[in-house]
């Protein structure tokens, strides 16, 4: 049998066992309170409740989130609720008390704070109408907790169960309870009361019109006050006492102090039934209690008693202790003291409330004399509760000649070393002839101050950006931590405090501006300056921007004057500047119990700022309790007119919280700005934050807003709808709505179909309508009907569902074919012929559009398919999960639905159909066998005269069809129905340097809402080399945040790339990077992208003559298609160019129609730095330096790429080919002709065989470069090439001075993302930089920036800048400077797992071990990308992770320092624990086993190769080979 340790511990497995539902209460959901801890371990071991059977649920809840309103909607639900707190909540909570006390619920309280609990907060809620027991030592905390739960359930009413944790701390453990005594004490069986509904005001219980009543045995007289008490079934002892005087004895609901609820109960009863049915009172609470306790001692052998009294049967002198008793008890049972306190005796109330008066008489000795009254009390109070109790309880019990004496103390903190001391005090004043009341024993300072707020981190973002932009000015009037003389921590953290102290301090500078404007009249100064000074001052005191900018001058003039009235004024000169003055607080503030401050603020309309943050999860909006009321304070606030209102997140908009504040700041009134920071716990990472804020401000559950009763003028709009996305859902919505208000007039039936949600009703409608349309299109042909369902997530299993289709109406068949989330499921079990596509997603799931319909299947017990013939076929990769258990995931979703079918009586058209991409011909291949089967079970496999369907529309046919490029862009821009355009004008919009993608943070949520996806479009520029100036990173930066969604990326092909540019802004972000005289042609889609050239801040003078051949590629390559100018570019009046049609035909000399297989990057390195990963493109250039200093020409590589697809051996990562030696001035020659040999020669069959490293590969390099050679101009043959020596592939950070004495400093920009936090304003402080115009701004290929070309003298003001935005810091781990990571999720389409936003937090999660190691400065280059893409150029680093499902990652390793060596793949699919894990063992053994002094260390690649870790990939044909794990083959 176990045993507790804990009076916590005790009590946490008894409340588990009597609940239904348990509330946890705790300061932050980060750390587990005591109580939690307990439940979690019996959840985990899955115990069950007694009372329910099950296993019970807890809840925890924040201890500022208005707790206790959490009980009310499980209560009324009928549960057996019970709550575990510290007492902190308690005062908060009054309220509550009184309309929970007529639940059967308990509440667990351990005392606060420790080691000296204040008892105090619990004499203050004993008439809140609940029974109070205390317990004190640990086997009475497991007793008394079961006591208090079956007393709750016997009485139908809330029972507080008290106790000091650290009394007990040092008890010897106990066993934990026995679960039948538990039983048997819990009585589930026996009788109850019920409650009844009365409508009578007369106690607070029946406020809520709710009452617990007792059935009475046998009917009475009319019920009068005494009777009642006697009539119930009470105990002879109780009887007695109650008939000693009713007074005595308290429920104590009524608010006054003890004695009158009996009577209260009784003409309550008279309104229920004043026959047999009445109200439950106090002699039924005693008699219940004494009840069970005798239970309990039948079965346990322990005895409690309402009173206990302990010591001398004939002690004249006893003391009452209402506070922790254990220091007394501690000396009574000390042997060496048994003298010194003979004869005395300890008194304690363990059922506190009702105070049953007569059983203290009854429970003392009759010889006691005297009896000292120890309880804390608050020195607001003359006399204590409990004081007052014994002093009416015993007066009335005894007669005046027996009535002990009593003796009040206040009790404070009394430590063991200074516990006898205290007693003696205590019994000297006792027995002394005429003791002093009220004496106060043990030490009294303020036990509140140790309860502990904290804020959670997480929530200082917002203060942070508080103090950034306020700065000194800021004053936070209930800042936690803060001192707030004789305040507790929990009161100066309310609103009402903050707005009170808040007005005190505009009080006093109100006083002070009149002071210095008397004085500014009259005062005497040295000379007259001051005053001119002050009194312009004065009129503009109250103005922030006015008197703050004056203020500094003012106090100048009088430091100068220097008179004493000057110095008078100077003493206070912090009031000339008017502060930001804010009050902060959490959405506690949004429940009953904190709205009173903020209508107080309001009410008042002073102006005060209010900061209230609100952190409920989006996804648990709807989890929550339905009935818990808070308010949407942004509403209220703006109901009352008067007020500035902003709703901002700054997860979803770093500037308009700026914006906000600042705008609440400046608005002369009260402010209120709510603010979005949604968590489950205080610890959450910042992804999961920003994701759950980025669905709800997209869904319009947090609406991004301003409202400004200030903008009077017109001038301004007073209301501003920030959120982008509902701003245009809401026009729609508004447009929407004016289109049905007009049906609605005309067909009233229509109106009902609006009632329900858009989300559902309205899908239902359009699934229906979309089926009826389909069907009558059949309606014509002859034939069986087929109906094909598909999900699908990358489009294959959509196209052979509608192939299919197209072969079964080729045949006679009446097909429809519909994505399976749009069929209507209802539909399904009359259909005749239906077949099922499905490929796999994830890890085995359903794709997305057929999640919902699988959903139905899976789970409806009463879907009859008995009449339906079907067949399935799914597609998957039978590699994609290397292991063996995890085998079970392939073509997943398709097995199931097959099973599922047939369980549900499905008959088989004929067997499952499996594509694998592993076949031959990947999924074809299974194809190819099953579509025969399916038509000869149909019958229709012998149809003559089928013809053979269009084959499908490739990229190749899109781009020749496309005009040069035109498509149907420009019409597409047009159409608002839809942020997309369509599936061609995509391809064809990546030539034009823009993709369309969609958020898939949001998916779910916008697909669960009927919303199509949030569609918007990534832009990239084309940027030759990488190096914009100053004016033009200005432009960039503000189209980001006109455009975009406020960052950068600064991409590995070093280039801005923008994000989140939504369909009606595209045409005018294209237009403003124009101006800012750059283009995004040709920066993506099957051309010559980006070239790219190495940022070599040390020489400036050989890096102009290298960029400028960069450029000269770039240019010479470019497309000449006028399209770009016609769709994104021409006035709106230019009619001259035509868009659309054929009338222009452009030529493309280089390019032709049909442009170039597939994507073709050209890159140049200046050795020793290969930054550039000179490698990894189509095409490398090495500059090799001639004698002289200057640029001589190139060694020319060919055939790098990276690229390649998960399992598929035929693509591979591959390295350059080194072709030799090319001059300067024919560079872009060679370029162009490797170009063009790849455009007559590459694969345009399969794309994911197009690239040049295959070409090349296929016809051999020999052959390929003679082909180059064949088509460059005479004389010009590849000459041997040069020697050269690359170092790393990584940038050098910080201060650089090159041969002339320019400066260049490189920026850490991780991941390449500019962006402002709340901890690091980046996009602001380089936007300030640019300002300056000094120099120029160079992006590297690692994703980070240099400054460069700064002269000597302009570098201080630089320097400051840079020191005042935190970017001159580049001490990070070597590893993290050497890092880089693709952008993957949420925004690109390919993404399978996370990339840019999760690698900087494994690193982190790396970096204790690198400090352990003695590696923390060594640079190691790690890269993530989210797909095999390989954007990141993964393969050449020496460790790399690549995504492959949603948190899997494939780890490769051994890649060379300075880009020139592939890696290999060392483990598949494995998730975050297996790679910590790996990494921490083979960093230790590294930094362990590596060779070298120290100035050329082994680098961790080759040390892996060497350890034999990983096997050398020598060739990107090798790259499969010798793999470390080989990939299952069954
Ligand atoms: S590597 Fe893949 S996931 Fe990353 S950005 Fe490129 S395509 Fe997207």
């Amino acid at each position: 049998m176990g045993s507790i340790s804990t009076a916590a511990q005790a009590v946490a497995r008894i409340a588990y066992f009597s609940s239904d539902v348990i509330l946890s209460v705790q300061p932050s959901l980060q750390v587990d309170s005591q109580f939690y801890k307990q439940f979690k371990r019996l959840r985990e071991s899955n115990a069950r409740s007694i009372v329910s059977k099950g296993v019970p649920e807890v809840w925890a809840i924040r201890y500022n989130e208005d707790p206790l309103l959490s009980a009310f909607h499980p209560l009324h639900s009928g549960s057996i609720v019970s709550i575990t707190t510290a007492s902190s909540i308690l005062l908060t909570s009054i309220p509550h008390l009184y309309h929970l006390a007529n639940h059967p619920i308990v509440i667990h309280v351990a005392l606060e704070p420790s080691p000296f609990p204040d008892f105090s907060v619990v004499s203050s809620i004993r008439q809140c109408g609940f029974a109070f027991l205390h317990s004190e030592t640990l086997q009475e905390a497991q007793d008394i907790a079961l006591t208090a739960h079956a007393l709750a359930l016997k009485s139908g009413k809330g029972v507080i169960h008290f106790f000091d944790p650290t009394n007990s701390k040092h008890d010897d453990p106990i066993s934990i309870e026995d679960i039948d005594v538990v039983k048997k004490v819990l009585d589930l069986d026996g009788t109850r009361v019920s409650h009844t509904t009365t409508a009578g005001p007369s106690t607070l219980y029946a406020e809520i019109g709710r009452l617990a009543t007792i059935t009475e045995e046998r009917v009475e007289r009319p019920l009068e006050r005494e009777t009642v008490a006697l009539s119930t079934a009470i105990s002879p002892q109780s009887k007695e006492a109650f008939n000693t005087g009713s007074d005595d004895s308290s429920v104590g609901s009524s608010g006054r102090d003890s004695s009158s609820d009996l009577h209260v109960a009784s003409s309550s009863a008279t309104t229920v039934d004043a026959a047999s049915v009445r109200p439950v009172n106090a002699g039924d609470i005693f008699d219940w209690t004494a009840h069970i306790w005798g239970l309990l001692s039948k079965t346990v052998g322990r005895s409690y008693r309402a009173i206990e009294y302990t010591g001398a049967e004939d002690a004249k002198f006893a003391i009452f202790i209402f506070g922790s008793t254990g220091v007394f008890v501690d000396v009574f049972a000390d042997p060496n003291r048994a003298n010194e306190f003979e004869g005395i005796g300890i008194v304690t109330a363990r059922l506190y409330r009702p105070w049953i008066g007569g059983q203290i008489s009854r429970m003392i000795p009759s010889s006691i004399e005297r009896i000292a009254v120890l309880e804390q009390v608050r020195s607001t109070t003359r006399w204590g509760p409990s004081f007052l109790d014994l002093l009416s309880s015993l007066t009335r019990s005894g007669g005046a000649a027996s009535v002990p004496r009593l003796v009040g103390y206040r009790l404070g903190y009394v430590e063991s070393s200074t516990a006898v001391q205290a007693l003696r005090g205590i019994f000297q004043n006792l027995k002394s002839p005429s003791p002093i009341q009220n004496l106060e024993i043990g030490s009294h300072r303020d036990f509140t101050s140790q309860i502990s707020l904290e804020r959670p981190q997480i929530e200082n973002a917002y203060t942070k950006i508080l103090n950034q932009l306020f700065g000194d000015r800021l004053y936070i009037a209930n800042q936690l931590g803060s001192q707030h003389a004789g305040i507790s921590a929990t009161t100066a953290a309310s609103p009402e405090y903050g707005f009170g102290s808040l007005i005190a301090r505009m009080e006093h500078r109100e006083r002070f501006i009149h002071e210095v404007g008397e004085i500014s009249k009259c005062g005497n100064f040295a000379t007259e300056i001051p005053k001119n000074w002050l009194s312009r001052w004065v009129s503009h005191a109250r103005n922030t921007s006015i008197s703050n900018s004056l203020a500094p001058d003012v106090i100048a003039r009088l430091t100068m004057d220097g008179s004493k009235a000057a110095k008078q004024l100077l003493d206070a000169k912090k009031l000339f500047f008017k502060e930001s003055q804010w009050l902060i607080g959490s959405d506690a503030w949004a429940y009953d119990l904190g709205n009173s401050g903020v209508h107080h603020v309001l009410a008042s309309g002073a102006d005060v700022n209010m900061l209230i943050i609100d952190s409920q999860p989006y996804s648990e909006r709807l989890a929550g309790d339905p009935t818990r009321r808070k308010k949407d304070i942004g509403l209220y606030a703006m109901n009352f007119g008067n007020a500035y209102v902003a709703s901002v997140a700054v997860y979803g908009s770093y500037t308009q919280v700026l914006q906000a504040m600042a705008e609440a700041d400046l608005f002369e009134g009260p402010s209120v700005v709510v603010a979005y920071l949604p968590y489950n716990k205080e610890n959450d990472s910042a992804l999961t934050v920003l994701q759950e804020t980025k669905k709800a401000v997209d869904l319009g559950y947090w609406p991004l807003y301003r409202w400004n009763p200030g903008n009077d003028d017109g001038s301004e709009p007073k209301f501003s709808l920030d959120s982008e996305r509902i701003k245009r859902e809401l026009e729609e919505f508004l447009r929407r709505d004016n289109q049905m208000t007009q049906l609605m007039k005309r067909d009233p039936d229509f109106s009902s179909h609006l009632a329900g949600s858009y989300g559902t009703e309205v899908r239902v409608l359009q699934k229906r309508k979309a089926k009826d349309t389909y069907e009558k299109l059949l309606e014509g042909l002859f034939g069986a009907p087929l109906t094909i369902l598909f999900a699908s997530d990358n489009g294959n299993a959509q196209d052979i569902a509608k192939r299919l289709g197209n072969r079964g109406r080729a045949r006679g068949l009446k097909t429809m074919v519909m994505a399976m989330d749009d069929y209507p499921i209802e539909d399904l079990a009359t259909e005749e012929n239906v077949v099922f596509v499905t490929s796999t997603a994830g890890q085995g799931e359903f794709p997305q559009n057929g999640r919902a319909f699988w959903e139905v299947v899976r789970t409806s017990g009463d879907l009859d398919l008995s009449s339906i013939n079907y067949s399935v076929f799914g597609l998957g990769d039978s590699h994609y999960w290397p292991r063996k258990e995890d085998k079970i995931y392939y073509n997943k979703p398709s097995k199931d639905l097959d099973a599922r079918i047939s369980f549900l009586g499905g008959g088989k058209l004929t067997d499952i159909g499996l594509g694998d991409d592993q076949d031959p011909d990947a999924f074809q291949t299974g194809y190819a066998e099953w579509e025969p089967r399916l038509w000869q079970s149909l019958g229709v496999d012998k149809v003559e005269g089928v013809l053979e369907e269009p084959p499908p529309l490739t990229n190749e046919d899109i781009k020749l069809q496309s005009n040069y490029l035109r498509g149907t862009i420009a019409e597409g821009l047009l159409d608002e129905s839809t942020g997309a355009i369509s599936a061609s004008d995509q391809q064809l919009t990546k030539f034009h340097g823009t993709y369309m993608q969609d958020d898939r943070d949001l998916r779910d949520e916008r697909k669960a809402q009927g919303l199509e996806p949030a569609y918007s479009f990534m832009i990239r520029c084309r940027l030759p080399g990488g190096v914009a100036s100053p004016s033009q990173w200005l432009q960039m930066d503000a189209i980001s945040g006109a455009h975009g969604n406020e960052t950068m990326k600064l991409t590995t092909r070093q280039t801005f790339q923008f994000h989140g540019v939504v369909k009606g802004k595209l045409r005018s972000a294209m237009r403003a990077i124009n101006k800012a005289l750059m283009t995004t042609i040709a920066a993506c889609g099957d051309v010559n992208r980006n070239v790219m050239c190495s940022s070599l801040p040390e020489f400036s003078a050989y890096h102009r003559e290298v960029y400028a051949i960069s450029q000269r590629i770039s240019d010479h390559l470019l497309p000449s298609t006028a399209a770009y100018y016609e769709i994104w570019l021409k006035d709106d009046e230019d009619n001259k160019v035509q868009v659309g049609g054929d009338a222009v035909q452009d030529y493309e000399p280089l390019y032709g129609t049909t442009y170039l297989p597939r994507k073709f990057k050209i890159t140049i390195a200046i050795p020793p730095h290969n930054d550039t990963d000179v490698y990894a493109h189509d095409i490398g250039l090495i500059a090799i330096k001639g004698h002289d200093g200057h640029l001589e020409g190139f060694n020319v590589l060919a055939g790098g790429g990276m690229g390649v697809t998960h399992n598929n051996k035929k693509t591979y990562p591959r390295t350059g080919s080194m072709l030799g030696f090319v001059p300067t001035n024919q560079a872009h020659v060679v370029c162009e002709k490797i170009m063009l040999v790849q455009r007559d020669h590459g694969d345009r069959k399969n794309r994911k065989h197009a690239r040049l490293k295959y070409t090349i590969d296929d016809m051999g390099l020999d052959v390929f470069k003679s082909k180059v050679e064949d088509l460059l101009p005479e004389g010009l043959r590849f000459a041997a090439a040069r020697p050269f020596k690359f170092i790393s592939n990584i940038d050098t950070f910080g201060w650089q001075q090159d041969e002339k004495g320019l400066n260049h400093f490189t920026f850490f920009i991780e991941n390449g993302r500019v962006e402002d936090t709340a901890n690091f304003p980046m996009r602001t402080g380089l936007r300030e930089l640019a300002k300056l115009g000094k120099g120029e701004f160079r992006l590297t290929g690692n994703q980070h920036l240099t400054l460069s070309n700064i002269e000597d003298g302009d570098l201080p003001v630089v320097k400051s800048l840079m020191t005042q935005y935190k970017l001159g810091n580049t001490s990070f781990t070597g590893l993290r400077l050497s890092s880089s990571a693709c952008v993957a999720f949420p925004t690109c389409g390919l993404a399978m797992a996370e990339s840019e936003r999760y690698l900087p937090i494994l690193i982190t999660k790396l970096e204790s071990t690198l400090e352990e190691n003695g590696l923390a400065q060594e640079s190691i280059v790690m890269r993530m990308t989210g797909c095999p893409n390989g954007c990141a150029r993964p393969w050449l680093a020496e460790v790399a992770f690549v995504g492959k499902a949603y948190g899997a990652y494939n780890m490769y390793l051994g890649g060379g320092y300075h880009g020139q060596r592939l890696n290999k793949l060392y483990r598949s699919s494995i998730k975050e624990d297996e790679i910590l894990e790996i990494m921490k063992g083979l960093l230790k053994r590294y930094a362990l086993e590596r060779k070298g002094d120290g100035e050329t260390p082994e680098r961790f690649g080759d040390w892996c190769i060497r350890a034999g870790v990983i096997k050398e990939t020598t060739e990107g044909k090798a790259f499969h080979e010798e793999v470390a794990e080989e990939e299952a083959d069954e």
